[in-house]
């Protein structure tokens, strides 16, 4: 039975999707070059410790392994660090993909499945995008996965391989079973931040502009579930093996939360007040950025099953909490 490449596997969406392809039988090879995921996070297939960018060790890993699909999700994710050194995005997440590609059409891999970002958006007018919506990313990040969406589609357009690019919007939560979550240390993503303030890692956090034209005056985002977001992954698997075209999707719930409506969650789910400052607007937030998520649910017959603001918080915060207890390795 050929197997399957999953690079990035012991990084967070990584390692949740790798989870539940292990779950169901699935046979895994994993490539991770460990720089911010955790072997620990690995809990289904063989880990092999290496980059994307290895030319040599990539050709041998698919080769030795008889791989026909790869999921790949090793990438660097920071926005402002990627306005700050976007040669270290081109690199790995552009250069690194276009390696990987090579490798995989030489070795006749079939599928691809790729994680992609609605960042490739930029500021959607009205604040909602579908896959039709024109990409204009905003800073390097964006770009750098824009253009492996393309060579992609210039890849599948020329060859046997067929895949699926998923476009994710904010995800958040954790394992619900708390075996992995979000571990990468100083984070930036607001659900996270604000977990750390609530078990005490950070005194408090910043609500990043307050005077944005939405409701409350912060920035409204559509938060997904990782599980709800893995569980794609599988049905974009499926997809590829029975035939299906190559595809881009959306890959959110098309309904919003503003900052402000975040923060009180985790004030319900934790029992405590946060200490909130209000701060000025972070370079390069678009007001709004919510999904068009039909077509995901057509082309690929998925569904959600933990669409609920107050279970998302649930899981990322006990999954803080065993952070805290037991750290990562
Ligand atoms: N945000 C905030 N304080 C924080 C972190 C984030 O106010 O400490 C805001 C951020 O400005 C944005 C929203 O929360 O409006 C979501 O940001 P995040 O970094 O989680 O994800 P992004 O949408 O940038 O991918």
């Amino acid at each position: 039975m050929p197997k399957i490449l999953v690079t990035g596997a012991a990084g967070y969406i990584g390692s949740h999707v790798a989870r539940q392809l292990g779950e169901r039988g699935e046979d895994l090879v994993i490539l991770d070059n460990l720089s911010t995921g955790f072997r620990s996070a690995v809990l289904y297939g063989d880990l092999v410790i290496g980059d994307t960018g290895d030319r040599d060790l990539v050709a041998r890993v698919l080769a030795d392994n008889d791989i026909d699909t790869v999921l790949h999700f090793a990438a660097h994710i920071v926005v402002p660090e990627s306005v700050a050194n976007p040669l270290k995005y081109y690199r790995n997440n552009t250069s690194n993909t276009r390696n990987l590609l090579e490798c995989c059409v030489e070795a006749g891999v079939k599928h691809m499945i790729f994680s992609s970002t609605a960042a490739v958006y930029g500021i959607p007018a009205e604040g909602a995008a579908s896959e039709d919506t024109p990409t204009a990313p905003i800073n390097p990040y964006g770009w750098s996965k824009l253009m492996s969406e393309q060579m992609l589609k210039d890849v599948s357009a020329a060859t046997p391989l067929r895949h699926v690019a998923l476009r994710y919007f904010n995800v958040a939560g954790a394992d619900p079973g708390g075996r992995i979550g979000q571990s990468t240390p100083e984070a930036t993503h607001l659900l996270k931040v604000a977990c750390e303030a609530v078990v005490g890692k950070r005194p408090g956090l910043s609500v990043f502009g307050t005077d944005y034209a939405t409701p409350d005056g912060t920035c409204i985002r559509d938060y997904i579930h990782v599980e709800d977001l893995a569980a794609a992954h599988l049905k974009a698997l499926d997809h590829l093996r029975a035939g299906g075209i190559s595809a881009t999707l959306n890959c959110g719930y098309g309904k919003g939360f503003s900052v402000r409506e975040m923060l009180r969650m985790v004030e319900k789910v934790a029992g405590m007040k946060l200490d909130v400052a209000e701060g000025p607007r972070r370079a390069g937030d678009p007001p709004e950025l919510i999904a068009r998520a039909e077509r995901i649910r057509e082309q690929l017959g998925w569904q959600p099953a933990h669409d609920d603001l107050e279970h998302i918080v649930r899981t990322a915060l006990d999954w803080e909490r065993r952070l805290l207890r037991q750290p990562m390795v």
